[in-house]
């Protein structure tokens, strides 16, 4: 059966890593179609737009996009194109898992496999209702969690722990001390947590987290949280296994759902081959995942770990001396 996915190849390092996956989705033999849309800067020059209508109609119509980091350039529009995308299909949920790789520069090169899932669309982070009072001496934000906004991402991430066979999910809150907002997001957690006997539930303060997640990473399965709450914790998983070039995230809606890198563009270090492809490949694997093909998601999986293990043509970022495209193909060598 064949699957037609949107592919957006992007700016900066973004072609070079797209080309490397692609590379090795190819390799898989996996019955992808490949739609190519444009977005960003390349959007921007080659259309006048940054985010086409035809990119959009795309990802409607395929329900999958692929993406590479885009860079939004400053007073066009948008404060962010990938802010607009989560906006514009109601991507609920993003997910990020953060996992130990050998031969990595890492403070746990082994023992960390998590998955963050944060909440994309309510509270804080969206800077709802902020202002300056005219001395400038007060500033205000209002935050707005609802009990369906906290609803449905519970349920994502008990569901997807379910699916994929994890077996613990830890709601991360800070109900003690904002007990409307974080208490409505803790009560509502519960409820859904109760329908799901087979996964363990645990709650964790969030400062009480940052500091179990350094001391003790490898206590946490699946993590759920709010929106801001989930932007820190997210990136402080990345940290703990080594960093950009190994961390995917998925932007996941109702009606589509977006994969890709959690890193940048990279400029300094664009169009020289020596970017690393991992984190876009690892951002395909969840991609294979949802859409139905875990076994060939894991087969993916390995074929990156051995490849690290091997230390075959890893890039200069890993210590390696090999380019984007030869260890994109040791990789596909192993798959
Ligand atoms: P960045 O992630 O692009 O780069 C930070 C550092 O990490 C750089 O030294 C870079 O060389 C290195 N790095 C990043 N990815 C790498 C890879 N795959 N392999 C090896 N090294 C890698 O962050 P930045 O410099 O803050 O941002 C650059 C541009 O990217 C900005 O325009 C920003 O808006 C954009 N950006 C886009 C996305 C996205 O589209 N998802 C996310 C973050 C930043």
């Amino acid at each position: 059966m064949t699957q037609t996915i949107t592919v957006i190849r992007g700016d900066g390092i973004g072609p070079e890593i797209m080309d490397a996956t692609l590379h090795v989705l190819d390799t898989m033999q996996l019955g992808l179609q490949y739609e190519f849309a444009d977005a960003g800067l390349v959007a921007l020059e080659k259309h006048g737009e940054l985010l086409p209508a035809a990119t959009m109609d795309s990802i409607r119509k395929t329900r999958i996009a692929l993406k590479s980091p885009l860079t939004t350039p400053v007073g066009e529009g948008f404060s962010s194109i990938n802010v607009e995308l989560r906006k514009r299909f109601d991507l609920y949920a993003n997910v990020r898992p953060a996992k130990s790789f050998p031969n990595t520069k890492s403070r746990f090169p082994s023992g960390v496999d998590l998955i963050t899932v944060r909440e994309n669309t309510e509270g804080a982070y969206i800077g709802e209702g902020q202002s300056l009072s005219e001395d400038g001496e007060t500033a205000l934000l209002q935050q707005k969690v609802t009990r369906r906004g906290s609803e449905r991402i519970v349920r994502y991430a008990f569901d997807m722990a379910r699916r994929i066979g994890r077996k613990k999910v830890t709601v991360v809150h800070k109900a003690n001390i904002l007990k409307s907002t974080s208490g409505l997001f803790l009560k509502t957690a519960r409820a859904v947590a109760a329908e799901y006997p087979d996964i363990e539930c645990n709650e964790m303060i969030v400062d009480n987290t940052c500091m179990q997640l350094v001391m003790r990473p490898e206590q946490f399965d699946v993590i759920v949280t709010t929106n801001l709450f989930g932007d820190i914790i997210s990136d402080l998983c990345a940290g703990l296994v080594g960093g950009l070039g190994l961390a995917p995230g998925a932007n996941i809606g109702t009606d589509a759902a977006i994969f890709e890198a959690v890193h940048g563009t990279a400029p300094d270090i664009a169009g020289q081959g020596k970017a690393n492809p991992c984190a876009l490949l690892l951002g395909a694997a969840q991609m294979l995942d949802h859409i139905g093909q875990p076994e060939k998601a894991e087969r993916l999986r390995a074929a990156i770990i051995a490849t690290l293990e091997a230390k075959d043509s890893l890039t200069p970022d890993l210590g390696g001396s090999g380019t984007t495209m030869s260890f994109a193909k040791a990789i596909a060598s192993r798959v």
